[in-house]
Parts: C-alpha cells; structure tokens; sequence
C-alpha cells in the first residue's frame, strides 16, 4: 500500500517538469530568435507514460529557403507544401513500430504564416499567458523568423517505444543538425541529431 501511494505521489510530482518543458523551448526560442544559426534546430522531445511530445524550434531558412514573409507565387506555394509536409509528424519524426503510435495533437506556427494570413490575428488563443510578452514583436522588417512545431503522440504502448528516427533530415535538407534535449522515464540527457545520427533512443 505505501509503495502504491509513493508512486502516485511520484508520478503527479513528476507531471509538471513535462508539462514546463514546452514553455521552456519557446522562451528559449524567442531569446534566440535573432541570433538563431541555420541548419541548427532545437528539439525537446519528453516521453510520459504512453505520450511522447516533441517541439521543435527550426530557422524558416532551413524549412522554406527564406525568412520573409511570402512575396511570390513560388513562396506561397513552397510555403503550404512544408506546412503539409510539417503537420504529418509520424512521418518525419518516426517512433519504432512496436509502439504502435499515432498523432493527436499537432501546432505548425511560424511569422511566416502569420504574415501570410492576417497581421493582426495572432492567434495565440490556445497559448498560455507567457506569450503575451511577445506581442511587441510584431515589426515587418526583415529579420529571422523560426517554424515552431508541436506534436503529440499517444502510443498503445509505451514501453515498446524505444527509439525516434529523426527522418526530418531527408525531407528537409536544410535541416542538417537538431540539438535534442530529451526527458523519459530515465531522467533528462541530450543529443545531437544529424543525418549520420538522427535516431535518439528512448529508453
Ligand atoms: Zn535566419
């Protein structure tokens, strides 16, 4: 009865450090946001039970070829095809079969976008308050602009998920290095990522 009890109050200890982990990327994305290097990207990836999120912060340059927002009929175009490729997670960002995952959450974001719908709406709806600092971001000059993306993925079996294959790289060639930062049952380690490297285990 009393390990029972140690383990709940454990597990419910726990659940705020991943819940914290995306607000950590995107302060940590928005201090960079000047200064960030192309070809690098960032990934959190945090594993919890059955659910693996991952958010990632990677340079428009490396996703899209430009940081402004889109001018041209090719840009428009070149734009929507990464943002379709973007939202199927599974497919760039591949957990080992076994685990039998699927996708149940997924947030594409970037200025780009932004510029390309409506100025004014920033939708942040969904956003926690900490964002809000940002509102003051909002010039036009051309400057670096960051995709930020957000999946989660529930999988039948936790245990069974042992590995993520990084197969962004291949899709993606000017994604060339993520420094993954990963936090499973294990406790937290870090990674690089590279087309040579891109399989981060998870156990
Ligand atoms: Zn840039």
């Amino acid at each position: 009865m009393w390990k029972k009890f140690g383990v709940v109050a454990l597990a419910s200890m726990a659940l705020p450090v991943v819940i914290a982990l995306p607000v950590v990327a995107a302060e940590s994305g928005h201090r960079q946001h000047d200064a960030h290097v192309h070809g690098v990207g960032r990934a959190d990836v945090a594993l919890d039970g059955n659910r693996l999120m991952l958010e990632l912060s990677i340079p428009a340059h490396d996703l899209v070829g430009f940081e402004h927002a889109p001018a041209t009929e090719q840009e428009h175009k070149t734009l929507e095809a990464a943002v379709a490729r973007l939202r199927d997670g599974l497919s760039l960002f591949v957990p080992n079969p076994e685990a039998q995952c699927s996708q149940t959450q997924v947030d594409v974001k970037s200025a780009l976008l932004e510029a390309d719908q409506h100025d004014e709406d920033h939708h942040e709806a969904h956003q926690d308050d900490h964002h809000d600092h940002d509102a003051d971001h909002g010039e036009d000059e051309e400057t670096h602009a960051d995709f930020t993306l957000f999946y989660r993925f529930e999988c039948r079996d936790g245990k069974q998920l042992k590995q993520l294959r990084f197969e962004i790289f291949q899709d993606f060639s000017g994604v060339s290095r993520l420094s993954v930062q990963f936090i499973g049952p294990a406790g937290q380690q870090g990674m690089k990522a590279t087309p040579q490297q891109a399989v981060l285990n998870l156990q």
